[in-house]
């Protein structure tokens, strides 16, 4: 379901667009559908036809996003497993300082060696709705001010419906602009179409090496855009918003964490306005990847920061629970299946 499909069932039900933006509002911010306020009741404002209409659009709506399971991390992060209405799941994660991390598709078609999400393939899209819907459902557990597209998916390969809830997100649901976070391996759609949004959001970009030949090894299905492209790319972007890019990079050891890799990425960012995001990786057992060791991880952040590129590690949110992006919806359909 789309945002349009709501206002078009809401028209038919003879709200005007007031009316539907005030619902909307209402459903984006975690309230119920009929909320009025003191000195406005919803009864004095609703058409009868509308408030008829209202139940059964807000079990439709709560229906979008039903969460399955929820499971708390150590870090004051927590792993929502998200139940969508025709049974496909993902994941949002309620992160710490009112953050949410939202899926834009079920599974992905990009295929990165170390994400579990890839190793499923693109199931389906996400629809703009189900996005918003992810959030109205956090919103009932605890307030959400930020929201960043790094779950399940890859969100320049579900544009329309991306931009259409960030849109909605960044206006009626109260969200800061830059506090949107669009994440990508990059893609030349996503970057021509987010400098045209009414809401421009803060970008990720997924960088894992300096190296073309091992990103085109890491992230298989990835657009052929070299680091260097990638990077003029971003800075264009962080120049029109005013925003620093988010550089992501999935610490593997012995893969990109070699010396040659640091003084590549001085290479690519220094005097760029951007930061760099180290997360190590989150291993399972028997996993072909590694994190590399904390001292090794220091090393690295002290190199790069003391030649002036500002770097943080970020460890992936709740991986003392089931790891990192996709790992939450495999357990749980491998539990369907077993
Ligand atoms: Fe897709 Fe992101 Fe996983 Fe890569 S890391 S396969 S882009 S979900």
């Amino acid at each position: 379901m789309r945002i349009h499909d709501i206002q078009q069932r809401l028209a038919e039900a003879g709200a005007k667009p007031q009316h539907t933006g005030r619902i909307i509002r209402a459903w984006v911010q975690g309230r119920s559908l009929d909320h009025g306020t003191r000195h406005q009741p919803s009864e004095s404002f609703l058409p009868l036809s509308v408030r008829e209409a209202l139940p059964q659009l807000s079990a439709d709506l709560q229906n979008l996003a039903q969460l399955r399971s929820e499971h708390p991390g150590a870090d004051g992060s927590a792993r929502l497993l998200v139940g969508l209405a025709d049974g496909q799941m993902v994941e949002s994660v309620l992160l710490p300082r009112d953050g949410l991390c939202v899926s834009s598709q079920v599974g992905c078609a990009v295929g990165c060696v170390f994400c579990m999400t890839g190793k499923s393939g693109l199931l389906r899209q996400v629809g703009s709705a189900e996005i918003v819907a992810q959030v109205a459902l956090a919103r009932r557990f605890r307030p959400v001010k930020k929201v960043v597209f790094m779950g399940m998916g890859e969100p320049a390969h579900n544009l329309d419906n991306v931009l259409e809830a960030i849109d909605l997100l960044g206006t009626d649901g109260n969200i800061g602009h830059k506090n949107l976070v669009f994440s990508t391996v990059g893609d030349l759609r996503a970057f021509e179409r987010l400098p045209q949004q009414r809401v421009k959001p803060a970008l990720a970009l997924s960088l894992h090496t300096s190296r073309a030949d091992l990103r085109a090894e890491l992230l298989p299905k990835a657009p052929r855009i070299t680091p260097d492209e990638l990077v003029e790319l971003g800075e264009t972007y962080a120049r029109q918003t005013g925003y620093p890019i988010q550089y992501q990079w999935t610490l593997l050891a012995g893969i990109n964490d070699s010396q040659e890799e640091m003084d590549g990425i001085l290479r690519l960012l220094k005097g760029k306005y951007a930061v760099m995001n180290l997360i190590p990786y989150n291993s399972l057992e028997d996993d072909e990847y590694q994190r590399p060791a904390g001292e090794r991880i220091v090393q690295m952040v002290r190199y790069l920061h003391s030649r002036g590129v500002l770097t943080k590690v970020r460890n992936s949110a709740g991986q003392d629970v089931e790891g990192g992006c996709g790992q939450l919806r495999a357990r749980a359909v491998e539990l369907v299946n077993t």
